[in-house]
């Protein structure tokens, strides 16, 4: 069995036809899809599969192995295995989540290129997202001047690529290594790395926007005092 990830691929794609491989209290596994199930900060994805007349609601998902669940709305009719059925993703809030996806690793490549700052955590909704990372004294003018550059490097349209790498070639890229070198499983041969151009670098399996541009306007709403050192960047999105 197992999930054909059609996101991963295809990022842009929304509608596909699929057979149902599995169905049960822990959800409906596909032969293909597209749905994102989670991880690295992006939530995930929401959408219908319709059947014969029949719409069953997505309201999450979840990868276990090589098997990616959808998660059905509660009392929603769900299609039985061999079932062939339409998936559609709710486009708004994926195309949104796209976005705010790119738009931390922009600001992870600027932080680090300016400042030398390791992100220890993120996490995001539709167009507003949070980003940690310890720096003891904050910079007079720091957020301004992350989020002026974060605007001018969108306004730079950089191509945001991604492309599958040999482990020892990922981790022979500097930031890769520091960023990545306990998060990626050990037995993983291969690993999908996403680059911003001339920016950034992120061993990642997320889904992302295809230049800079498509990010949008970039504010930074609030620059948070955890405590010791522990900052919180608040960034939005229009
Ligand atoms: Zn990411």
């Amino acid at each position: 069995m197992g999930t054909l990830r059609l996101e991963l691929t295809d990022p842009t794609m929304r509608e596909w036809d699929a057979t149902v491989l599995a169905s049960s209290a822990e959800g409906i596994v596909l032969d293909r899809s597209a749905f994102y199930p989670g991880g690295g900060g992006q939530p995930p994805d929401e959408g219908v599969l319709l059947w014969g007349g029949v719409e069953t609601r997505i309201v999450g998902a979840r990868k276990t192995g090589d098997d990616v669940y959808l998660i059905a709305a509660e009392g929603d009719p769900v299609p039985p295995p061999a079932t062939g059925v339409r998936g559609a993703i709710a486009d708004e809030r994926r195309s949104a989540l796209m976005r705010t996806h790119s738009a931390l690793h922009l600001l992870n490549g600027v932080v680090y290129r300016d400042f030398d700052l390791m992100v220890t955590s993120a996490g995001m909704e539709p167009l507003e997202a949070r980003m940690d990372f310890d720096l003891p004294d904050v910079p007079a003018g720091f957020r301004e001047q992350v989020q002026e550059t974060c605007n001018a490097e969108i306004a730079a349209d950089r191509q945001i690529v991604v492309r599958s790498m040999p482990r020892d070639d990922a981790f022979a890229i500097e930031q890769v290594a520091r960023a990545a070198r306990d998060l990626v499983p050990a037995h993983l041969t291969e690993v999908r790395i996403v680059e911003i151009e001339g920016l950034d670098v992120e061993a990642d399996g997320g889904t992302h926007v295809a230049s800079t541009k498509q990010i949008g306007r970039l504010d930074i709403v609030k620059v948070e005092n955890k405590g010791k050192g522990f900052r919180r960047l608040r960034v939005r999105l229009s």
